[in-house]
């Protein structure tokens, strides 16, 4: 009798542990210290859950899906991160735009007005990513100067169609916007890496334990397993595979936390 006593004692405290732990994860996992002076928080940008469909992965076979589960779609997000380095914040990439994403509303959550933000750093020139920067041909981050790679801005202002987004960023940004170079330490000791593939200036990000790998990922739960798979929105389908290889192992050999724009939430993942 006592001894039924003490393991339905031990048992409602093991389920009391599971939620409070629970509970603690949630509330947490959206928030990663990166150093003593740097805390990176991920924002998501789309307001219902989201999964991509195996067909944007078209060079997967139905029985890999199957194989993992994964037949309704992979899991994934769209969302930037927010780091507050050296008591200054600072943003990767800003999402679709106020009229499509929910990212300035979750920005004013957190009490972090866009005219506070003065460094944005540009992981690609994609919609879902710069989106953000402009509304009715005006600055959304009337103070910031962006981080964008060379090649990167050069390809989609001079040579790639459907532009017409990147250009107004160009224009309405002139005098504040830094090309970097692949390799460049940027303010707050941001390391800008080469991961060209799905677009020509693709840029992953190193800050600290902190890896911003961009849209390295659009499915993770299918990728981790099978980076020689790509999503149809890489454009350099070899590059691509290679980019995701290099940083997969990259991020693995030095214990860094990935953060990625398509991870699903809580926008964080580790492969070690
Ligand atoms: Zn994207």
């Amino acid at each position: 009798m006592r001894q039924k006593l003490i393991i339905t004692i031990a048992r409602a405290f093991c389920i009391l542990g599971f939620f409070a732990l629970n509970g603690w994860a949630e509330d947490n996992s959206k928030i990663l210290k990166v150093d003593d002076n740097t805390t990176a928080y991920w924002i998501q940008d789309n307001a219902q859950e989201m999964l991509n469909p195996p067909k944007l992965f078209g060079e997967a076979s139905e029985a890999l899906f199957t194989q993992l589960n994964l037949t309704q779609g992979v899991p994934a997000s769209m969302g930037t991160f927010l780091l507050k380095a050296d008591g200054e914040y600072i943003l990767f990439d800003t999402g679709l735009g106020k009229e499509r994403g929910q990212f300035f509303t979750q920005l004013a959550k957190l009490g972090v007005s866009p005219d506070s933000i003065k460094k944005i750093y540009i992981t690609h020139m994609h919609l879902d990513h710069i989106g953000g920067l402009v509304s009715g041909g005006k600055k959304n981050f009337k103070n910031a100067t962006l981080y964008i790679s060379q090649v990167e801005f050069d390809a989609w202002t001079k040579e790639l169609p459907n532009n017409d987004l990147q250009k107004e960023v160009a224009k309405v940004y002139k005098g504040n916007i830094n090309l970097f170079k692949f390799g460049d330490t940027l303010p707050h000791q941001i390391l800008a890496m080469d991961a060209a593939g799905h677009t020509p200036g693709h840029t992953v990000f190193q800050k600290g334990n902190l890896l911003i790998v961009g849209d390295l990922m659009h499915g993770y739960a299918l990728q981790i397993s099978h980076p020689e798979i790509n999503s149809n929105y890489d454009k350099d389908k070899e590059n691509s595979i290679k980019a995701r290889r290099y940083f997969l192992d990259y991020a693995q050999k030095n214990k860094l936390t990935m953060g990625g724009m398509h991870f699903p939430a809580p926008g964080f993942q580790k492969n070690w």
